[in-house]
């Protein structure tokens, strides 16, 4: 599938105008190698197509302007390539350097131009992404205001759900023990893992975490696209009384056909996207209607830019919102979304950063701070195995 980005005719060679008032002037890329605390599995590990993962490599932009704005983003990669990301990014980031950092449109359109020939979805754009995020970034925090409220906020918080203690790594006695703290924690619903190769093992461990937490707080399962077509709709329809929020990737993230079907089929809401790495990938999604949630994830999409495309497009057919992973970002986006969302509480990457985001009766806060409201930590640099810089600092 491709992405529609405009041709690169005469309008790609016209030099910017009066307009224009500032120029990127320095770029700094980092490669962060961050541990796990344990390793973890879900139903990938489980059914023998991955290994556990214990490390998230993240590819951080940092970019300052001729007239000292400062932005920062990131994507990133679980497992293998996050060199790859870094490698790129590296090598389309001079297309950056005198050029005016708000043109973000523009600079995506040129970046995924440069390396056109590896792609305009997947490693090539999610290398973009770490720039665009940066550039938004930048954009935010020039007009002094957080990112949720540049972009139009709906809301100022946005119900939190966990994930980090549902994974079925995590033995059915800890995994009731994380439920609790997650609850005392304030955390406003809780996600279980699922999709091991025998589903009664699944609706075992649900059953344990719905004994222990009643109706407290609302629950949803993810079965990262172990299941196919028959056993999707089986195990679904044995879900329905435990009355989720949502089911999670039941199927092959590229199914849209399965999902639809499964989506008509069940009472309980269908969510899927997070595997998704462009904008078209996701149309087809919700074009099907194939999904009841869209999970868009910014970094695996090529940014934000390409986020709000997607979220226009869900908008119109009044879909829900529960973007993947990258709370850090993902709090403001689904702050300016229209209709019902969720974010994801991940704590991962919370040794990255010197900022935390507060949660508060289920819901995670937008801070007061300016653009995404964060900044690297020493241990960030610690981890640090891979460095570039582009220009010139002022
Ligand atoms: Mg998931």
């Amino acid at each position: 599938m491709t992405t529609n980005i405009p041709a690169a005719g005469p309008l790609a060679g016209l030099a910017p105008g009066a307009a224009s008032t500032d120029r990127i002037a320095w770029i700094k890329l980092s490669l962060i190698l961050l541990p796990l605390k344990a390793p973890i599995s879900d139903a990938k590990v489980l059914t023998g197509r991955q290994k556990p993962l214990t490390e998230v490599a993240m590819l951080f932009a940092e970019i300052e302007s001729e007239r000292g704005h400062h932005g920062i983003g990131f994507s990133y990669s679980k497992r293998a390539g996050g060199y790859g990301l870094f490698a790129h990014a590296r090598e389309i980031s001079p297309n950056l350097i005198g050029e005016d950092p708000n043109d973000i449109a523009r600079l995506w359109d040129k970046l995924v131009w440069a390396g056109a020939s590896v792609g305009r979805s997947g490693l090539a754009t999610q290398a973009i992404a770490a720039f665009d995020v940066a550039l938004w970034d930048m954009k935010a925090k020039r007009a002094g205001l957080p990112l949720a409220k540049l972009l139009g906020a709906r809301r100022d918080s946005v119900r939190c759900y966990n994930t980090s203690g549902g994974f079925l790594s995590t033995p059915v006695e800890q995994l009731v023990e994380n439920c609790e703290a997650s609850i005392a924690a304030g955390i406003g619903g809780l996600k279980i893992k699922v999709g091991q190769p025998d589903p009664m093992a699944d609706l075992t461990r649900l059953d344990a975490v719905r004994k222990v937490v009643g109706d407290r707080v609302p629950l949803m399962v993810d079965a990262n696209q172990q299941w196919d077509r028959p056993t999707a709709e089986r195990v679904g329809r044995a879900l329905e009384e435990f009355n989720l929020v949502w089911i999670e990737e039941p199927l092959d993230a590229y199914d849209v056909e399965g999902h639809a079907r499964l989506a008509a089929n069940l009472v309980t809401p269908i969510a899927s996207g997070e595997m998704l790495t462009s904008v078209a990938e996701h149309l087809a999604l919700i074009q099907h209607d194939a999904v009841d949630f869209i999970q868009p994830d910014a970094p695996r999409v090529g940014g934000i830019t390409q986020f709000l495309k997607i979220a226009t497009i869900a908008e119109q057919k009044y879909l829900k919102m529960a973007p993947h992973f990258a709370m850090e970002i993902h709090l403001h986006l689904a702050a300016a979304y229209a209709h019902d969302t969720w974010v994801e509480h991940f704590d991962w990457l919370d040794p990255l950063f010197n900022e935390h985001l507060e949660i508060k009766d289920g819901r995670m806060l937008v801070s007061d701070r300016p653009g995404l409201g964060f900044t690297l930590s020493d241990q960030a640099l610690a981890w640090t195995v891979d460095s570039a810089e582009i220009g010139k600092r002022r």
